[in-house]
């Protein structure tokens, strides 16, 4: 079997180093052999009832592997980061698809969402201090941390609609209102919120009037409504959680970069985690084909006398499911490559492309593999049940499918006039070669 830098795709080889070749390696094997046969320790310490809000023992394990191993904050691209590993976004996001085979690769190697964004977020704009503070816990992995935007009462995916009040009060800022879908508060560890709020809800540019504000989860007059669940999964040790901030007082200091700069502060953050949120996505299809193949060649269970593989329609599966994850993987990698040699905002049509293809693609393959088990398929004899679940999430969190897809539709759209331009100019041009051979039009010809 090649290695996973044996099988980097032909065409982005050249943009990927010896040094990521040979870490890529490392992941994978690291991943094979120490992450997936962790999956169910981890979920088996987790226990039940209260227990199930508390720290497995096993990931301290993994991260000091991980460390000796080299494998760390890769997520910091180079170029952008000084804290980094020193990969690029097209080089993590090959590591990426690795991380996204097993439940606990991505936190064991301090690579997981939503740490890495918020780590993002106060590299780029933090201050020295709140750096200090805050992301040097955070790149050790002391503790974790929230993203805190959408609320219940609001649309959130239009980020403009939220309406948590942050007022300043002399020396500090005192927050009001609620949240929800906040993943990672759930977890022992979580010490820190990046919370977007409105500072000045009547300011006259609507993309003004937020700010971004760090809150410690220990402050005063913050209480957890409930937990809530992804297709009946709690999602625990992280968790999802409905948060109410009564009258929370923080220092004027923890605003990030200043008041009114919440958006340009999103913004951010937002591209570099869709890339690696869609390797990870494609990781989980790989894996889900191989459970699929599994299957398909499983002599103890044979349907009227021949493998599943024998059966025609199931090959398909396979091949299609190849050739959708290949595809998948070159929109995913052509955006990294576009950020490396951009910025997130230069290269938002290819991270939008990749944010809407992928999940979708991914849940196709792992329902082929779902129904290839049969009633096992939706159990929790594999682990194709719950990362279902997940993915299913992908096309919904950082803003749902639709909501992509018509700013890539508009934009697109923009190219109406120059498209019909060119169908004219080629028209008139053939009028010109009509009138040049003293022929007339018989047969095929366009006209507007
Ligand atoms: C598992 C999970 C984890 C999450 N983690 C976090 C987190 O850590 N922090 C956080 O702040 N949030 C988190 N979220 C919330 C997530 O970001 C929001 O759910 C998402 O932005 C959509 O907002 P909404 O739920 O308010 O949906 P709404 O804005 O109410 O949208 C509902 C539906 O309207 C449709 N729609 C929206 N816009 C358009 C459009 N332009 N055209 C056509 N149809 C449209 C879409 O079908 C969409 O699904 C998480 C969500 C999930 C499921």
């Amino acid at each position: 079997m090649p290695t996973a830098s044996q099988r980097i795709p032909a065409v982005v080889r050249p943009l990927v180093s010896e040094r990521a070749a040979k870490t890529l390696d490392i992941v994978e094997k690291f991943v094979n052999e120490d992450c997936l046969p962790a999956d169910p320790v981890y979920h088996a310490q987790l226990g039940q009832g209260a227990g199930r809000w508390s720290y497995p023992p096993i990931m301290d394990d993994l991260k000091k592997k991980a460390r000796e191993l080299g494998l760390w904050n890769m997520f910091l691209a180079k170029g952008h980061y000084k804290e980094g590993a020193g990969f690029t976004n097209l080089e993590y996001g090959l590591m990426c698809e690795q991380f996204g085979r097993s439940r606990v690769a991505s936190e064991a190697t301090n690579n997981s969402a939503p740490d890495t964004g918020n780590m993002e977020v106060l590299a780029k704009y933090g201050t020295e201090e709140q750096k200090r503070k805050w992301l040097q816990p955070l790149l050790n992995g002391e503790i974790r941390s929230c993203y805190v935007m959408t609320e219940p009462q609001v649309a959130s995916s239009d980020a403009t609609n939220v309406e948590l009040r942050i007022k300043r009060d002399g020396d500090s800022y005192v927050l009001n209102g609620q949240k929800w879908w906040i993943s990672g508060a759930g977890d022992p560890r979580c010490k820190v919120y990046i919370i977007l709020g409105k500072t000045d809800p009547n300011h006259p540019d609507k993309y003004k009037q937020q700010s971004i504000i760090i809150v410690p989860t220990d402050a005063q007059g913050i209480t957890v409504k409930r937990m809530l669940s992804v297709y009946g999964y709690d999602d625990a040790p992280h968790g999802h959680a409905h948060l109410i901030f009564k009258d929370v007082r923080v220092p004027a200091e923890n605003i990030v970069l200043g008041e009114s700069r919440g958006f340009e502060v999103m913004q951010g953050r937002m591209g570099p985690g869709r890339i690696h949120h869609a390797m990870r996505s494609i990781g989980a299809a790989e894996e889900a084909l191989r459970w699929l193949l599994t299957r398909a060649n499983a002599e103890h269970k044979k349907p009227f006398g021949k493998l599943l593989s024998q059966q025609g329609v199931i090959l398909q599966w396979i091949a299609k499911s190849r050739i959708e994850i290949d595809a998948a993987r070159l929109i995913v990698l052509n955006a990294a490559a576009a950020i490396d040699t951009g910025d997130a905002k230069s290269a938002l049509v290819e991270i939008a492309q990749a944010k809407i293809l992928v999940p979708n693609m991914a849940l196709d393959v792992i329902d082929r593999a779902v129904q290839t088990y049969g009633a096992q398929g939706v159990c929790q004899d594999t682990p194709l049940a719950y990362m279902w679940a997940q993915v299913r999430t992908v096309r919904i969190a950082d803003g749902p499918d639709e909501a992509h897809l018509e700013q890539l539709g508009r934009r697109e759209n923009k190219r109406a006039a120059e498209a019909r331009d060119l169908i004219q100019k080629q028209m008139d041009i053939t009028d010109a070669l009509f009138k040049e051979y003293g022929t007339k039009e018989a047969g095929p010809c366009a006209r507007l």
